[in-house]
């Protein structure tokens, strides 16, 4: 395809942060390029979960009947298993938000986002393109260089370059926007297993002192399984075999043992995910600005890194068209954005915080640490404050003025 040479906004990434920009943009009749350098969307062992604040957001936004359309799993509620005794759980429903939290599949989302926008006037996205630099002129971000798969260079002229290329961006490093990478004690490991009937759509977190597993159903009839690794503990879990991989997850929950059995069959069938959360001091600078993992990497505690980055994205819709439209020519200055990121880093830090505590709990492993952290969730479970803890972490409200919501309905196809 043939890139186009200036744009409005340059969007690098079309992850669900990427695309759902690209999408409310160009709505908003903004020029976009959304560059994605995957040609195909296939991801399997991504977040799938949107909480419930994003469901009812993408609703607002008019995405409800693509989303039924496509169909989904609403989750119930999450319970918690420590040392084969239920210690705690949650009803999502009990939460008084207007949607359960759902799970979708990473190409679906994605997709109703794209679908959404081609055609709009002014969108391009340009798949198997990828960002290899950045046009910096006067310290000021003036677009980026792309290299398609065949090898075809563009130079993108744009007034904003938003970095949405996800945990390891590429942006982020060529900005000079410095990440300060914290690796978590553990790492995980995912795998598909087919959902057999009656199992029920609550979430499970199934604990054996320093060993867990996430249980989650998830659309159409699947479970997805994550299971805690120690750091770099790949190499020696693969030399012990796939067979004691498997017999291990069985001894934490033994009803996975049949399905593993069948339909577990080599490591090509699970995902590896490393770890880590990144703190980024600086998420713009004048002409360039980063949203979702490419801003704040978080742990895949509670499902959160598709919320926030669909919160990132809503919220940063109507201050790119502010001020574009504030500055009719030239790039976007950084200071447009001091409230925005003022805005989600709060929100974003609150989620971190929790995840780090949660997973310093989870990875308890003494025999006395193991029993107060069985005490502490089944004390927290009797206190009807346990919705208020989990409400702030899971269903912060979208921090977008209604009107800017309406804004972006109007325009709608
Ligand atoms: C393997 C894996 C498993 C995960 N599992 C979970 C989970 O279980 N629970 C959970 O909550 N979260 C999970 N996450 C995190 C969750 O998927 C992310 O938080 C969420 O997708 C963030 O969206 P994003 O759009 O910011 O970034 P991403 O979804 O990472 O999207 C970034 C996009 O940018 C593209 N890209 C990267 N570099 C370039 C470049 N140079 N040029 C052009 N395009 C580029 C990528 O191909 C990608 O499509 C997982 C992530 C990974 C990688």
């Amino acid at each position: 395809m043939t890139i186009p040479t200036e744009t409005d906004v340059l969007i690098v990434g079309g992850g669900p942060a990427g695309a759902l920009l690209g999408c409310l943009l160009a709505r908003r009749g903004i020029g976009v390029l959304v560059a994605e350098k995957q040609t195909e969307l296939d991801r399997d062992f991504r977040g799938e979960t949107l909480a419930a604040p994003s469901v009812v957001t993408l609703r607002k936004l008019g995405f409800g009947p693509a989303l039924s359309s496509h169909g989904f799993l609403e989750t119930a509620a999450v319970s918690m298993r420590m040392e084969g005794r239920r210690v705690f759980s949650v009803d999502y429903g009990k939460f008084g938000v207007d949607a359960l939290p759902v799970d979708i599949p990473q190409p679906a989302l994605i997709g109703i986002f794209n679908e959404e926008a081609a055609g709009l006037p002014g969108y391009t996205r340009a798949a198997g393109t990828a960002c290899t630099g950045l046009l910096i002129e006067d310290g000021t971000v003036r677009g980026a260089v792309l290299k398609q798969k065949d090898g075809t260079r563009t130079e993108v002229r744009a007034r904003l370059v938003v970095g949405a290329d996800g945990r390891f961006s590429k942006v982020r490093k060529e900005a000079g926007l410095a990440a300060r990478i914290q690796p978590m004690e553990r790492d995980f490991l995912s795998l598909k297993l087919p959902r057999p009937a009656g199992w029920g759509n609550h979430a499970e977190l199934i604990v054996d002192r320093d060993k867990h597993l996430v249980v989650l159903p998830t659309w159409p009839d699947f479970l997805r399984v994550g299971h805690n690794l120690p750091k770099r503990g790949m190499g020696a879990l693969r030399k012990e075999g796939f067979e004691a991989f498997r017999a291990g997850i069985a001894a934490i929950d033994p009803r996975l043992e049949p399905l593993m059995e069948e339909h577990l069959r080599s490591w090509d069938d699970t995902g590896f995910l490393e770890i880590f959360t990144a703190e980024v001091d600086q998420w713009a600078r004048d002409g360039l600005i980063l949203i979702g993992d490419a801003s704040h990497t978080c742990t895949p505690i509670l499902g959160q890194g598709v919320n926030l980055a669909i919160q990132d994205t809503v919220c940063l819709a109507p201050v790119i068209a502010r001020a574009l439209a504030a500055t009719p020519s030239g790039s976007v200055p950084a200071a447009e954005f001091d409230r925005f990121v003022a805005t989600r880093r709060k929100h974003k830090t609150v989620v971190t915080r929790f995840q780090r505590m949660q997973e310093r709990a989870l990875a308890q492993h003494t025999p006395m640490g193991v029993r107060l952290r069985r005490a502490r969730f089944s004390v927290l479970d009797k206190l009807p404050v346990k919705y208020a803890v989990f409400g702030k972490v899971i269903n912060a409200p979208h921090q977008v003025d209604p009107a800017d919501l309406r804004v972006h309905l109007a325009h709608s196809r």
